[in-house]
């Protein structure tokens, strides 16, 4: 469900990707092809960022990281360290609850080849702002990927060169902490640039800087 603060539907903001999505409803007009909402809890302390929506995963379903590898690694960490509910079940009515825990997208809009450019990443920041400013409890970010935290730094109006990009680092960014993360996408796991001890290791840290659930 998609509340104030996601962009509207028929956002074009981003040409390029307002004609992919065009011919995406055309080829599959039963998949959801929009901005995809963020999901999860209104009172959340931890914001999760990744890049854009899969073709297969968010964009097919309209739910961030459901229906493809992603999410599957994902949302079993979530599982594990105790930030969600119910059973997973890669599907946006499987009443999977999210705790303490919201997931959003940097890019809303599928992106070609998964490859949002800078004009659209920039044009879509405004609505990572807007996420951030209205959860009132956020103390902590985790980014997944460098794109997720470049928009990061974008929406808090802070100096790229002055946080770059590494897996594992822990900083405090204007009133928050940001944690980098490479982005659990297949190709990252198959090819071990993420195992899954060190998405672990990241979470458990963030479990750490929160406190039990
Ligand atoms: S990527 Fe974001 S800003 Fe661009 S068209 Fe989609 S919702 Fe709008």
């Amino acid at each position: 469900m998609s509340t104030p603060t996601d962009p509207d539907k028929s956002c074009r903001l981003c040409p390029r990707l307002a004609a992919f999505l065009d011919e995406q409803r055309a080829a599959c007009p039963d998949w959801f092809n929009a901005p995809v909402p963020s999901f999860g809890c209104p009172d959340a302390r931890l914001l999760i960022v990744g890049l854009a929506p899969g073709k297969h995963g968010a964009n097919r379903t309209g739910r961030p990281f459901t229906g493809d590898w992603a999410g599957d690694i994902l949302y079993a960490m979530l599982d594990e360290f105790g930030f969600s509910e119910g059973r997973f079940d890669a599907r946006p009515d499987d009443g999977l609850r999210l705790i303490d825990c919201m997931i959003t997208n940097a890019v809303r809009c599928l992106p070609p080849k998964n490859k949002p450019i800078s004009t659209e990443i920039r044009a879509c920041s405004q609505h990572l702002e807007r996420r951030i400013d209205e959860l009132p409890n956020l103390r902590v970010i985790m980014a997944l990927g460098r794109i997720a935290h470049d928009s990061v730094l974008i929406a808090l109006d802070e100096r790229r060169s002055a946080y770059p990009f590494a897996h594992g680092s822990r900083r405090h960014v204007a009133r928050f902490t940001l944690f980098d993360s490479y982005h659990c996408s297949r190709y990252n796991t198959n090819t071990r640039r993420l195992t899954a001890e060190m998405f672990r290791k990241v979470f458990s840290e963030i479990r750490q800087e929160l406190g039990e659930s």
